[in-house]
């Protein structure tokens, strides 16, 4: 991630500047707010805004009049009982703005969960910059044998150098051919392309950025999905930076989260059947469990 000398004053200014409020805040968050985290080759996520802490959970949950907060152990154990028994609106009760700076092929991933604010930076309006995501070496890897949406053996010496090239020369060739396009000539009466148009030859590795804004239950639902190990990597890496935030932000909430939904591990109901047979000391195969050969792989991934 490069960002210019105004872009990083920018920052620092917002950053100097301190107001007063009678909103509650929360110190974790507050030491985030603004400041830019670095992800992928040139991408970022950091926070504008947010509204609520832990407090504004557990005061929605009692619909209290003051901050109702008995004890730091009570509000724990009604966030647990929430996050357990999926009494899911308080948690809305919180939000969160984000700037995030993103390849467009993971925005199009990320932009699937439709319970957010969201606004784009306009390629109709304003010239895309020259920055396209090429994966680091190691995160260059075949195909998956065993998952079709995955991936599996690294590439290595000259196939991996190859791949490289490949994606360079593709991102620059196409960003050179859209900035010819868009370059009006007044010597030879080239008019230039409108943006609304030269952007369509641009590759799904190019930078898009946008503000998301999202209550905490639905990041929840999101961070679970796109911070799992089946996630992309991509974009399990942007989960993986926001977590850590939210961490900071709503440490009651998010340890809940991280116990009954992160951690924790779906069973169905022929999964309990085999467990309580296994558990009497019968010997269960795939056979004789009732379970298909992808939900016994998966079983026993789990539960051995
Ligand atoms: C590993 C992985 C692989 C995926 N593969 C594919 C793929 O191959 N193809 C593909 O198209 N997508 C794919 N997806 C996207 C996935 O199907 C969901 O679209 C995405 O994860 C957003 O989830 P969501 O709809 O629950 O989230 P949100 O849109 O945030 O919605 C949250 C919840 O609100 C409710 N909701 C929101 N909008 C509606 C609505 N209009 N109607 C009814 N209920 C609503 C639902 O209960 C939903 O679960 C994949 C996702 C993952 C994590």
């Amino acid at each position: 991630m490069t960002l210019t000398p105004e872009q990083l004053a920018d920052i620092a200014a917002e950053r100097a500047e301190t107001r007063t409020t009678l909103r509650a805040t929360a110190p974790g968050m507050e030491a985030h707010l603004y400041t830019a985290y670095p992800v992928l080759d040139h991408g970022l996520v950091r926070v504008i805004d947010y509204m609520g802490d832990d407090n504004a959970i557990t005061q929605a949950a009692r619909v209290s009049y003051g901050r109702g907060t008995k004890a730091v152990s009570d509000d724990r154990g009604l966030i647990r009982y929430l996050m357990r028994h999926w009494h899911s609106t308080p948690f809305e009760m919180c939000e969160i703005k984000l700037h995030v700076k993103l390849p467009v092929f993971v925005a199009r991933q990320w932009i699937r969960h439709r319970t957010a604010n969201v606004n784009e930076y306009s390629a109709r309006y304003s010239i895309l910059d020259r920055e396209f995501y090429i994966p680091a070496p190691e995160q260059l890897a075949a195909q998956s044998k065993v998952n079709n949406q995955g991936r599996g053996q690294l590439l290595e010496g000259a196939e991996a150098a190859r791949v490289l090239d490949l994606l360079r020369e593709d991102a620059m060739r196409a960003y050179d051919h859209y900035e010819d396009m868009l370059t009006p000539d007044e010597t030879t009466g080239k008019m230039g392309l409108a943006r609304e148009l030269a952007r369509m030859n641009l590759p799904a590795n190019v930078y898009t950025q946008w503000y998301w804004k999202v209550d905490l239950h639905n990041l929840f639902h999101f961070l679970r999905l796109r911070a799992d190990a089946h996630a992309q990597y991509e974009i399990r890496v942007y989960a993986e930076e926001i977590c850590k935030i939210v961490k900071d932000w709503v440490p009651l909430a998010y340890s809940a989260f991280e116990d009954y939904r992160l951690g924790a591990v779906g069973l169905s109901a022929s999964g309990v059947a085999v467990l309580k047979r296994r558990l009497a000391g019968e010997t269960v195969t795939q056979e004789t469990s009732g379970m298909s050969k992808g939900e016994w792989r998966e079983f026993t991934a789990e539960w051995g």
